[in-house]
């Protein structure tokens, strides 16, 4: 069967390999025919030869870990042939720490996890794969054509979860989140927020292409000015950015009992003038909180399961802004400025 493959470490080694194995029962006792993946950045890192560790003893990785499938044969009878499935990335740590002890393996505190398609695992870019029932996440049939977004969705899933939890500390009625960058995860983030009523805006630097229209057809506000420059004080903000000045605004611009959502991972290596002591000053005195957030848990992969049957299908679809057969595989993986989520097509 087909997979494609990457040796870790090794820039541009992306290969389509024909002759891939069948997943052996050891994988799980769910036996999954592909429907698609979805591709990030971290795909483009693993390929670049900066991220991502093949299964011991092995040289290459299969990539893919937003996973779209139609389940072929579940012997537990915990999902029946012909429903769609998606596989949980992240797997417990060993050991196991106190959180992966309770299935919190989002909250991994040894870092000793693996993650199928990046860490230790094959992905879900091959034509067949297996899971655990534990790993299994079903989905409601109308996702067909956008089950792929379940993984990203979990992500956010999970920042608004914690969002939703720290907001709980004292009385809290949030009215306003500000989400800087469109990107997947920032279009999913707004998604959550309208669905929980509030007044949604979206920053982000493009003034073309198709993200101001998205934002605008999910009943939020697209905003292309810095943050500093925005006329209001957001009761929330999630950013999935990553960039520092982004970073350092969206702490200051939140609003009294503000919560700041980190999201974005930076690359590292450039310096801010900052003045930690009015940052500290802000944040003591109005009661804010900063906090980082990455990686779901089985939970918030079924909250995100529902939060896409809820949402509007058309415009979960127009997400997708390429969809590549698996035979044209580079192409998927060949960055353009317009992409929203670029997609790998097995049944193509
Ligand atoms: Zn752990």
């Amino acid at each position: 069967m087909r997979a494609v493959t990457v040796t870790p470490g090794v820039p541009d080694s992306l290969r389509l390999v024909e002759d891939w194995p069948e997943p052996p029962p050891e994988e799980g006792a769910i036996l999954v025919e592909a429907l698609a993946v979805g591709i990030c950045g971290t795909d483009q890192e693993i390929i670049a030869g900066d991220y991502g560790e093949a299964p011991p003893g092995q040289e290459r990785l299969v990539l893919g870990h937003e996973s779209l499938g139609r389940v072929l044969e579940d012997p537990t009878g915990t999902l029946r042939p012909g429903d769609l499935v998606a596989g949980v990335v992240r797997h417990p740590d060993p050991v196991p720490c106190p959180n992966c002890a309770v299935d919190e393996w989002d909250m991994c505190r040894n870092g000793r996890y693996t993650e199928h398609g990046i860490k230790a695992l094959p992905g879900f870019a091959r034509d067949r794969w297996r899971v655990q029932p534990k790993f299994a996440v079903g989905l409601d049939p109308v996702l067909a054509p956008v089950g792929m977004l379940l993984e990203p969705t979990s992500v956010v899933a999970k920042a608004w979860d914690h969002i939703e939890r720290i907001g709980a500390r004292a009385e809290w009625k949030p009215q306003s989140v500000l989400v800087t960058g469109a990107g997947p995860i920032g279009l999913l983030a707004a998604l959550l927020a309208i669905q929980r009523g509030l007044s949604v805006h979206v920053l982000d630097r493009n003034t073309t292409g198709p993200k101001p229209d998205l934002v605008r057809a999910l009943g939020a506000t697209y905003h292309t000015v810095p943050v500093a420059e925005l006329d209001f004080a957001p009761d929330v903000v999630v950013e999935c950015t990553g960039a520092p000045v982004v970073v350092l605004d969206a702490m200051y611009k939140v609003g009294p009992i503000g919560i700041v959502c980190l999201t974005g991972v930076s690359s590292g290596g450039r310096t801010l003038d900052l003045d930690a002591g009015a940052l500290n000053r802000e944040l003591v005195l109005e009661n804010n909180v900063v906090f980082g957030s990455v990686n779901a848990n089985r939970r918030h992969w079924e909250l995100a399961a529902e939060a896409l049957a809820r949402a509007d299908q058309s415009w979960l679809n127009s997400l997708i802004t390429r969809r590549v057969p698996v035979s044209a595989y580079a192409e998927a993986y060949t960055q353009t400025g317009e992409d929203i989520k670029v997609v790998l097509d097995f049944t193509a």
